[in-house]
């Protein structure tokens, strides 16, 4: 979880602020308590009357935090967790199973306490009023699960990044957000009237006259923009000089499958298959599974559909699946990690797409493959189960199986993997965190987040070079692959599939119509020349 940062001004402020958010979290084991006592769940009741008492206990938390924000400075949060750390660290140092239940406890107080008082998780969004402006110091993408999206107009952040799930999510239904807008939640004032422009990242309130007309002149150009892309929506996915592409949607879910179809994408690259499982007390089993993946092939009607298998950790979690604490998890055990240490789950859901590829062109792809050992563990295990199904009599089609590249390892030995598999998708939200050491969901770091760095190009380029070589596929379905200024550069280093959100399609179509393959070959050995983004962009710009 990203701790807020700042320093506080008066520590005698925050130790007030603290005993809130602390009465809040005492409130809310409390009531947990009840409820446990209620249902006779005796497990439940002993676990949280010892975290009652710790979380109330003044010698070992309350005056410790406390004392770290009046003599180190720190705020409420970094305070918190500074001593819930500390004594998780004192049982995990004993060395026993019970001692480190007790540490696992502490963290769950910890975690119960900083959500709470960050505002996370707590609310429900399931029923909002039409036109809402959301505004929370940070969601995560569970938040957005049953979230009523429809009547969500915009979103505002203080923590996360362009390229956190939430943003995805949040674009992927055409909902303008901006994120990183630290303190903005305490300046705005519930049921004020709020402009929020997603492609500026602008927030604009106490609203005058002049500025609601000039932000709804601003809308409307941008409107008959769209409209006039709209003959790219029938139109074939080629270059100005006839070479083919295509142009695909990425989804959540399977019935956002129809609706990318009638915004005219070529096939899904990529349904994030996560997203079937987030929101729900238990894990989905085959069959609700096998309807979900039947429903997107049949809504696509023949054209290709890449379902990636489960990519949980990191910023996704299940509540059905309690995963171990980890301090870094988006380098922890997570996507193709998770599954091949979880194989009933993997197995579940491969049973569940291998039975549903006979209704259409289903293309399987593994997230975050990190080495050829990982590749052949999980092809290993597809094989298994296509036998499992054949000896039961259950008809399967054959599939193309392909893998993320979103490691920067996978793009270092892309003419190994590529000998390996059927294409390759480039996660680039992934890969840019990976190869520039900056968290995808951070607005702290996200200036240096960029898909422009060479670095991040140069991987790029890679993973092409060793798909073209093996003559494989080659796509990318990373937020990057909308972006029109690179669509040309990463055309021409050979990557023939772009996968975004369906309100980008027409876009990137009519973009790619217009550039010529010999000097989009040109501009890449250019940019892949350059030595700083700057460069990159200015190249780009010409
Ligand atoms: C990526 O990493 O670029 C990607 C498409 O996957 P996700 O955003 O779901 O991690
Ligand atoms: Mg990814």
């Amino acid at each position: 979880m990203e701790l807020p940062q700042y320093k506080p001004v008066e520590p005698a402020a925050e130790i007030e602020r603290f005993r809130q958010c602390h009465g809040a979290a005492i409130q809310e084991t409390r009531e947990m308590l009840e409820k446990a006592r209620a249902g006779q769940n005796g497990d439940a009741e002993g676990i949280l009357d010892a975290q009652l008492t710790l979380l109330m206990d003044e010698y070992a938390v309350v005056e410790p935090i406390e004392e770290a924000i009046v003599q180190e400075g720190l705020n409420l949060f970094q305070a918190a967790g500074q001593v819930f750390e500390e004594i998780a660290e004192t049982f995990r140092q004993a060395d026993d199973e019970y001692m480190s239940q007790r540490a696992a406890d502490v963290e769950d107080i910890c975690g119960r306490f900083l959500s709470r008082g960050l505002g996370l998780g707590r609310q429900d969004y399931s029923s909002l009023p039409q036109g809402t402006v959301l505004a929370a110091r940070s969601l995560t993408p569970s938040d957005t699960i049953g979230m009523d999206l429809e009547h969500v107009a915009a979103i505002i952040t203080e923590y996360g990044g362009y390229c956190s799930h939430v943003g995805i999510i949040t674009r992927n239904h055409g909902i303008p957000s901006v994120s990183g807008l630290e303190g903005i939640v305490s300046l705005l004032q519930a049921g004020e009237e709020v402009l929020v422009d997603g492609d500026e990242g602008a927030v604009t309130a106490g609203l005058g006259e002049s500025e609601r007309e000039a932000f709804y002149i601003l809308q409307r150009q941008r409107e008959a923009r769209e409209r006039a892309l709209d003959r790219f929506r029938t139109a074939e996915s080629r270059a100005a000089d006839g070479e083919a592409g295509l142009i695909c949607a990425n989804i959540g879910s399977e019935a956002e499958a129809a609706g990318a179809a009638a915004a005219g994408a070529d096939g899904i690259g990529l349904l994030r298959s996560e997203f079937l499982y987030m929101g729900y007390d238990q894990l989905p089993d085959e069959e609700s599974q096998f309807r979900a993946y039947r429903r997107a092939l049949e809504d696509m009607a023949g054209r290709p559909v890449t379902i990636r298998t489960l990519d949980i950790g990191g910023d996704k979690e299940l509540p059905a699946l309690p995963m171990e604490r980890e301090e870094n998890p988006f380098l922890g055990c997570r996507a193709i990690r998770l599954c091949l240490s979880h194989p009933d789950l993997f197995h579940t859901q491969l049973r569940a797409l291998l039975r549903a590829s006979v209704y259409g062109r289903l293309q399987i792809l593994f997230p975050m493959i990190s080495c050829l050992e990982e590749l052949r563990q999980a092809k290993g295990l597809l094989l298994q189960v296509r036998e499992e199904l054949e000896q039961e009599g259950i008809p399967t089609a054959p599939v193309q199986v392909g893998m993320m590249v979103e490691v920067p390892s996978a793009a270092l030995l892309a003419g190994h993997f590529a000998q390996e598999v059927d294409f390759f998708s480039i996660g680039t939200n992934d890969l840019i965190q990976y190869a520039l050491a900056c968290e995808r969901g951070s607005a702290k770091v996200e200036h240096l987040y960029s898909p422009y760095h060479p670095a991040v190009l140069r991987l790029i380029a890679l993973a092409a070079e060793g798909a073209r070589e093996a003559g494989i596929e080659c796509g990318m379905c990373g937020e990057a692959a909308a972006d029109p200024r690179l669509l040309p550069l990463f055309w021409g280093m050979g990557v023939r599939e772009f996968s975004m959100t369906p309100a980008a399609v027409t876009r990137a179509r009519a973009v790619l119509s217009g550039v010529d393959t010999a000097a989009c070959r040109e501009l890449a050995r250019r940019a892949l020349d350059c030595g700083d983004v700057e460069n990159v962009i200015k190249l780009l710009e010409v």
